[in-house]
């Protein structure tokens, strides 16, 4: 892991133990899995004085690797903090935009909705055409529901007999 962190795995591996890095991640997320220890224990001074007995305490109790290594001196789980430097290196995902490729925004909410090929985005800005994101059309598609059946009670109310109408169309109450 440390090898693979620094850079310099292929540099000082001997060919014959050389282990490729996706091998080495399945390992590490099987470790992981069992738990990280906190290094920073080993770097506290007289932890088996009087004076870290809060602290030993309070790693006993939440358990894991990190207390063997409290009780034992060796590590049981991975060091969190290699642990963490392998993770970020190599396993998290990270989401990068193809060069050919933009990011279209919302044109009502501005927020970034698709990643489409740069000619789509510029077709879509030479047309002027609308591109909005899901909870915009939800809210355009909504407001055009109640639009539109708002305008069919009033068209019925304006067709009913005007005996049935209780209010002229100034909604003001008709004398029955
Ligand atoms: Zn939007």
């Amino acid at each position: 892991m440390k090898k693979y962190v620094e850079g310099n795995y292929d540099d000082v591996t001997d060919p014959e133990n050389f282990v490729p890095l996706e091998a080495i991640i399945e390992e590490v997320k099987l470790e992981a899995a069992k738990g990280v220890t906190e290094k920073i224990i080993l770097i506290i001074p007289n932890l088996w004085g009087d004076g870290e007995k809060d602290l030993r305490e309070r790693i006993t109790r939440n358990g894991g690797p990190t207390v063997g290594l409290l009780n034992y001196g060796y590590r049981t789980g991975l060091d969190s903090f290699l642990h963490e430097r392998f993770r970020q290196k190599f396993m998290v995902t990270r989401h990068t935009v193809p060069s050919n490729y933009m990011t279209m925004k919302c044109t009502s909410c501005n927020s970034p909705t698709s990643v489409v090929p740069v000619s789509i985005a510029e077709s879509y800005t030479s047309l002027r055409k609308k591109f909005e994101c899901g909870a915009c059309r939800t809210k355009e598609a909504a407001s055009r529901a109640i639009r539109f059946f708002s305008n069919l009670c009033l068209a019925e109310f304006y067709q009913s007999p005007t005996s049935h109408v209780l209010f002229d169309s100034f909604g003001r109450l008709r004398d029955q």
